[in-house]
């Protein structure tokens, strides 16, 4: 059965896909299917973004979606970025320029903890959802390390590693991370929710 990732972010759907690896789900991305719209994230909270993004697929397409909203919090700065990781710095920036806003806010806070939060939601076609959310704890660092991952992973320091999430690899990152303990404990949940009419 083939479920749509209602994103475009290729290491999501990457993680995405590694975790589904082991079902009978064929996980298709949006660019795999053609379909080009920007769906606004209006929502204020991680849950409603996670939420609108499956629904507009879901509906839109006539199909299973599951989308996923993420973000960085940091506890000294009031939970910022939050809902407004991807576009800490502007709208069109880039992860660089994210992280040089972070580490400029940063200077002289000694209290370093942050997380990384996901919300993922599943969209039936019918409008029927669940969604769930989890975290990663970790610390800022002022200096970057490591070049895998993507978005602030090389200033995100995992204590379970004693390195970055930019320094682990995928399989690391997937026993610890945000978007994977949310996306298992929507496989606790999904076959009741795909398999009721
Ligand atoms: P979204 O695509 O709207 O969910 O935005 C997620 C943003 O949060 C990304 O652009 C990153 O800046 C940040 N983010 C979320 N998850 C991660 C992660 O696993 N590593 C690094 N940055 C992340």
């Amino acid at each position: 059965m083939k479920i749509v990732v209602a994103s475009n972010n290729k290491n999501k759907i990457k993680e995405f896909k590694k975790i589904f690896e082991d079902t009978n789900f064929e996980l298709v991305s949006l660019n795999e299917i053609g379909y080009m719209n920007d769906i606004d994230e209006y929502g204020v909270t991680f849950e409603e973004n996670a939420l609108i993004k499956a629904r507009t697929i879901a509906l839109e397409l006539d199909v299973i979606a599951i989308a996923d909203d993420s973000g960085l919090e940091v506890e000294a700065l009031n939970k910022e970025p939050g809902v407004y990781s991807a576009r800490y710095a502007g709208l069109h920036k880039s992860d660089e320029d994210n992280n040089k806003k972070l580490i400029h806010n940063m200077k002289g806070i000694t209290n370093r903890k942050a997380r990384y939060v996901c919300a993922i939601c599943l969209c039936k076609p019918n409008g029927e959802y669940i969604i769930t959310e989890d975290y990663c704890d970790g610390y800022i660092i002022d200096e970057p390390k490591g070049n895998g991952g993507f978005g602030y992973d090389p200033y995100f320091l995992v204590p379970e590693f004693n390195k970055t999430m930019a320094e682990i690899t995928l399989e690391e990152k997937n026993t610890i991370s945000h978007r994977a303990k949310a996306l298992e404990k929507l496989k606790v949940k999904y076959e009741t929710i795909i398999n009721s009419k």
